[in-house]
């Protein structure tokens, strides 16, 4: 099962610049029956656990978050990149693999206590993730879990998102 999910992932070499395999789920995400056995997956994960807000981190998030707040009968919140959001936001700065950039959320979009899953396409560094975490914290989210669909493990993103628990469908 989730072999067929692995082998739809397509890797493309050199992008966005030299030395960085890029882990492209378009691939993933176009085909019918992949696309829904990944959404199921995730959501069978964390269905009957409370989940008030999956939390989509921009862009690829979206496409994952949406779908499996939809799984879960959750709401979603969108994370963008600086400038995107039309209301007051909270910002944080972050280290990417292959640079640097800040994202954003709508100071209103989570209320203190509510349970939260923070979903992404792919767990690299860990330095998106973790901004996004502390952006949950500092508004009083209750963090139930990190979800990816792709985790490159030597690159330790799990444990920059520490104590927060870590979930990936496939593993490099
Ligand atoms: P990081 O902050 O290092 O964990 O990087 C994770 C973010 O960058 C995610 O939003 C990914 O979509 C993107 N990303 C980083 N490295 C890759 C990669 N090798 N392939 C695809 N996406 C990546």
């Amino acid at each position: 099962m989730i072999d067929d999910l692995r082998r739809s992932i397509r890797d493309v070499p050199d992008f966005p610049k030299k030395g960085i395999i890029f882990k492209d789920i378009t691939t993933l995400c176009k085909e019918p029956a992949l696309f829904q056995r990944m959404v199921d997956l995730l959501g069978y994960r964390y269905i009957g656990k409370g989940i008030d807000l999956v939390v989509g981190i921009e862009a690829r998030g979206f496409v994952v978050g949406a779908a499996l707040a939809y799984k879960l009968g959750a709401g979603v919140v969108l994370v963008r990149k600086p400038g995107k959001l039309p209301h007051k936001t909270h910002k944080a700065s972050y280290t990417l693999e292959y640079g640097k950039d800040s994202l954003e959320i709508h100071q209103d979009a989570i209320e203190k206590g509510q349970k939260v899953v923070i979903a992404d396409d792919l767990l690299a560094t860990g330095g998106t993730a973790g901004a996004v975490a502390s952006l949950v914290k500092d508004m009083g989210g209750n963090i139930i879990e990190c979800s990816f669909i792709v985790e490159l493990e030597e690159l330790k993103g799990r444990e920059k998102l520490r104590p927060h628990p870590v979930f990936s469908l496939i593993k490099y």
